[in-house]
C-alpha cells in the first residue's frame, strides 16, 4: 500500500489533516470519557451486514445506533445477484442433499487453491446454516431448481448455491420486517443519510465512538462497540487502484462503496490486507477508454452457453487461453497475466454470420451499427494487418496465430491450447476484432481482523471496541484469489449476524 496516497485520500475526504499513518490518531481532544456510551453497538452501513447485525444485537437486548449514508436499508442488495452458498439449509433438505460445513470449507478452499482466510473462511461457512435457515423462516424463498452446484463461477462438488427471484432484493425484502420491528420497539435508531467519518478514540488506543456527519453538521456518538460494515471501495477508482494496483475498469458496484470505513480502520492503527489477491472476472465490453467505464454488452464466453466460434488474443496477439477451457476460474487467472486485463475476440464475417450472438442480448443489426459508427471497441478491416494495426494488437503475433490455429484445424491436428470447439478456420471476407477487459463487482483489499471480527493493528494486537464485516474485510479474505461463489453475500449475512448475536459479549 502506498503511504502518500493514503494520506491524500484521508485529507481529501476531510477526514483527517496532517496525520501520520504510522500512529493511531487519538481523538480524545476535549472529549469527556468518563461519559457512559449511549449505544451497546453502534453500526456503521445498513447494508448487507449491517442489517442482520442490527437485528440481532436488538434481539439480544442491546441498544443500537445505525448510521447509513444513504436513505435506504439493504446497501448493496439493491443490485447484487445475492447468490448465497451454505450447507444444511432447509433447501438442500427438500431435495435430500447431505452437507455440512466443513464439507462447504473444503469445497470453497478447493476452489480458490486455499487463498481465503482459513480462520474467516471457517466462521461464515459454520454460520451459513443458521443464517439462511433464519432468512427462509423470514420469508425468503429461492429459484426453482435452486439449490445448484454453481452459476456464473466454478461450481462446487455439492448442490449448496441458491438465490432469490428477485436476486439480492429478495435478501433485503426478508430482513427488513424484523428490522423494522426492532426500530418500532425503539432497540434500533436509524439515522439516515448520515456519514461516519471519525472514530472516536481515548488515550488507550480504544475505539469509544464514531463522529458523525449529516448536513454538513457534526455530532459524537459514543458507543461501547463500533461495527465497521460500510461494504468495499469498488465505487472509489483512486482507492481501488491504489490498493490493487490496477485501475477499476467498470463503475458496477455500488456508488456508496466509497472504502470509507477502510480509512476509519486505517485512521486508529488497524491494517489493510489483500489487495494482491485481485483477479478479473473474465472480460467485459465497454462503453468508452475512460475508467471505470460503463458496461455495454454481456460478453458470452461462457463455453457451457456459448461455446466460442472466435479466437481470443492479448494485445502481442497472442492466443493466451483455451478459449473453450471450461472452468471460470483458469480463464480469468490467464487474463489476469495479460498485459492490460485486455484480450481482443478476433474473427471473420463466415464467423459472424453463423454464430449465435457474442453480446447477450445484442442482435446483427446492433452489432453491424456499432462496427459501421465507430464504438470504440469494435474493430473491423479488410486485411489481418490492417485489424491488427487499427485495434492496437501486435500484428505479427496476430497473424502468427491465426496462421497456428487455422493450420491444426485443416490438418484435423489437435489445438495448440487444446481447444475442442472449432467450427470454423478464419479468413473469410472481412475482419472483426471487438476488445473486452477485466473487470469486478467488488474490493478484494480489506480491514485485517481476527476470529471474533475485532479489528487488528500491523503488531496483531486488537483495536478495543472496534470490529468490521462484510466488503470491509475485502473479498480476499472472504472469496479469495478467485470468484469463489456466494462468499460475499453470504459472508456479509453470516458475520453480521454473529456479530449481532455476541454483541453484548464481544
Ligand atoms: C452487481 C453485483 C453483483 C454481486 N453478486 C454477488 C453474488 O451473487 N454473490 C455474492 O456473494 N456477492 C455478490 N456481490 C458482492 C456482494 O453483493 C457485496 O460484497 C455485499 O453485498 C457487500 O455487503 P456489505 O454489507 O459489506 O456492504 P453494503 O451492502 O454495500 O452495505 C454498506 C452500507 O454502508 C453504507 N455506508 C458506506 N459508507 C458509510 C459511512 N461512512 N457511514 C455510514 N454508512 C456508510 C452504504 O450506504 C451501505 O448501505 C455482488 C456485487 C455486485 C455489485
Amino acid at each position: 500500500m502506498k503511504r502518500r496516497v493514503f494520506l491524500e485520500s484521508l485529507a481529501a475526504g476531510g477526514v483527517v489533516a496532517g496525520s501520520s499513518l504510522g500512529a493511531p490518531l487519538v481523538w480524545t481532544r476535549d472529549r469527556d470519557m468518563r461519559q457512559r456510551a449511549e449505544w451497546d453497538l453502534i453500526v456503521l452501513g445498513a447494508g448487507t451486514a449491517g442489517m442482520p447485525a442490527a437485528i440481532f444485537a436488538a434481539q439480544a437486548g442491546a441498544r443500537v445506533l445505525v448510521i447509513e449514508a444513504t436513505s435506504q436499508l439493504g446497501g448493496t442488495l439493491d443490485r447484487s445477484t445475492g447468490q448465497v452458498s451454505g450447507s444444511q439449509t432447509v433447501w438442500q433438505r427438500t431435495k435430500g442433499i447431505e452437507d455440512s460445513p466443513q464439507a462447504h470449507y473444503a469445497d470453497h478452499m478447493r476452489i480458490n487453491r486455499s487463498t481465503s482466510d482459513p480462520a474467516l473462511t471457517r466462521l461464515f461457512v459454520e454460520q451459513a446454516p443458521a443464517t439462511l435457515n433464519w432468512l427462509a423462516g423470514e420469508g425468503f424463498t429461492v429459484l426453482d431448481g435452486d439449490p445448484v452446484r454453481g452459476k456464473g463461477h466454478d461450481p462446487f462438488l455439492v448442490a449448496r448455491y441458491q438465490s432469490g427471484p428477485e436476486r439480492g432484493r429478495s435478501l433485503l425484502k426478508a430482513m427488513q420486517p424484523s428490522f423494522e420491528r426492532e426500530v418500532a420497539k425503539g432497540r434500533i435508531v436509524i439515522r439516515h443519510e448520515t456519514s461516519a467519518v471519525e472514530l472516536i478514540v481515548d488515550a488507550r488506543g480504544a475505539v469509544r465512538g464514531v463522529v458523525v456527519e449529516s448536513d454538513g453538521r457534526r455530532e459524537d456518538c459514543l458507543g461501547a462497540r463500533v461495527l465497521i460494515a460500510t461494504g468495499g471501495c469498488a465505487a472509489n477508482p483512486t482507492m481501488f487502484a491504489d490498493l490493487h494496483g490496477v485501475p477499476l475498469t467498470t463503475a458496477s458496484a455500488r456508488p456508496s462503496s466509497q472504502g470509507q470505513g477502510l480509512l476509519l480502520a486505517l485512521g486508529v492503527g488497524g491494517v489493510l490486507r489483500g489487495g494482491e489477491k485481485y483477479v478479473p472476472l473474465y472480460g467485459t465490453l465497454l462503453d468508452g477508454e475512460l475508467m471505470p467505464a460503463g458496461q455495454d454488452g454481456s460478453f458470452q464466453h461462457d463455453p457451457e452457453r456459448r461455446p466460442p466460434w472466435e479466437i481470443h488474443v492479448n494485445a502481442r496477439g497472442q492466443r493466451f487461453v483455451r478459449e473453450d477451457h471450461p472452468s471460470h476460474e483458469h480463464r480469468q487467472q490467464a487474463l489476469a497475466r495479460q498485459p492490460g486485463h485486455r484480450l481482443w475476440v478476433v474473427f471473420d464475417s463466415a464467423i459472424l454470420d453463423a454464430a449465435p450472438s457474442l453480446l447477450g442480448k445484442w442482435n446483427r443489426e446492433r452489432v453491424d451499427a456499432a462496427f459501421r459508427d465507430g464504438h470504440p471497441m469494435f474493430t473491423r478491416a479488410e486485411t489481418l494487418a490492417t485489424l491488427a494495426l487499427r485495434a492496437g494488437i501486435d500484428p505479427q503475433g496476430l497473424r502468427q496465430s491465426v496462421e497456428t490455429y487455422n493450420l491444426a484445424l485443416r490438418a484435423g491436428a489437435t489445438d495448440p491450447l487444446g481447444r475442442l470447439h472449432r467450427p470454423l478456420p478464419l479468413g473469410t471476407g472481412a475482419w472483426h476484432a471487438i476488445r473486452m477487459s477485466g473487470w469486478t463487482v467488488m474490493s478484494f483489499a480489506g480491514i485485517s481482523v481476527d476470529a471474533s471480527l475485532r479489528v487488528l493493528r500491523a503488531d496483531g494486537q486488537v483495536v478495543p471496541n472496534l470490529f468490521a464485516a462484510g466488503e470491509a474485510l475485502g473479498a480476499g479474505a472472504l472469496s479469495g484469489n478467485a470468484y469463489t461463489n456466494g462468499s460475499m453475500v453470504t459472508s456479509a449475512l453470516a458475520l453480521g449476524r454473529f456479530m449481532g448475536l455476541r454483541a453484548l459479549q464481544a
